[in-house]
């Protein structure tokens, strides 16, 4: 029972430093960086296209300008030719007048729409850059979501083992004496790393000096159930 319950808190040290490990892969998991990179990468690739953005929408304004500009030299073009040919016009010199103001829309609704040509080319142009940098934006976000969906596998394994391994450390603790697990819990909030080891070979495994011949003699004549630490480490030693 008594060499048992030391054999236990090893176990029990096993199973803390997993899940140890478990919390740190879990909050750590490179994955998290990588995630970061490419979330950092697109957010460069939008704030590089930010002055084309802000082009285009204002060439999208005036494109709609143009075009209610060419919709209204038509409203006007179509109300003189209805008043042309309808007779309520009489007079020569008003039909004249009308015919040379349906001429002259024409001529500027031509230029309108040279400008509006010239607006659509150049918001082609940059529609390209924009593409491109959208295509890569795309290209991260797929990369992202697969990295998600990797991530949760992960999460979800460690989940499971962490599971396990807190029902076995439950089972194995019930087995070593409130005392020694206290003794044990105590020495684990003050100190990293190992805080139960074997003694081998009159050498204590946790930092591997060897305790003196009268200390392993001394050690020796001790029942089964004492507690004995490492006078280096003061890690506790399990013979
Ligand atoms: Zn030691």
């Amino acid at each position: 029972m008594a060499v048992e319950q030391f054999e236990n808190l090893l176990r029990t040290q096993e199973l803390d430093t997993r899940l140890a490990q478990i919390e740190h892969a879990r909050s750590n998991h490179p994955i998290f960086a990588k995630i970061a990179e490419l979330r950092t990468h697109s957010a460069e690739i939008a704030a590089g296209v930010q002055d084309e953005r802000e082009e285009r929408h204002k060439l999208d304004r005036e494109q709609k300008r143009l075009d209610d500009e060419v919709a209204m030299i038509d409203a006007k073009r179509a109300d003189i030719e209805a008043k042309l040919y309808d007779g309520s016009v009489t007079g020569t010199k008003d039909l004249l007048a009308m015919q040379e103001e349906s001429k002259n829309l024409g001529a500027h609704k031509a230029t309108v729409e040279d400008a509006e040509l010239e607006i659509m080319e150049q918001a082609e142009a940059l529609q390209g850059v924009l593409d491109k940098a959208q295509s890569e934006i795309d290209a991260d976000d797929a990369k992202i979501g697969e990295l998600e969906v990797e991530l949760g596998g992960i999460l979800a394994e460690l989940d499971v083992e962490e599971g396990q391994v807190k029902a076995e450390r439950a089972g194995v603790v019930a087995e070593v004496p409130e005392e020694l697990l206290a003794a044990y819990d105590k020495l684990r909030s003050s100190q990293n790393g190992i805080v139960v080891a074997r003694l081998v070979g009159g050498a204590c495994q946790a930092c591997h000096m060897s305790l003196s011949a009268v200390t392993v003699d001394q050690i020796g004549k001790l029942g089964p159930e004492a507690v004995v630490h490492c006078d280096e480490c003061g890690a506790m030693l399990v013979r």
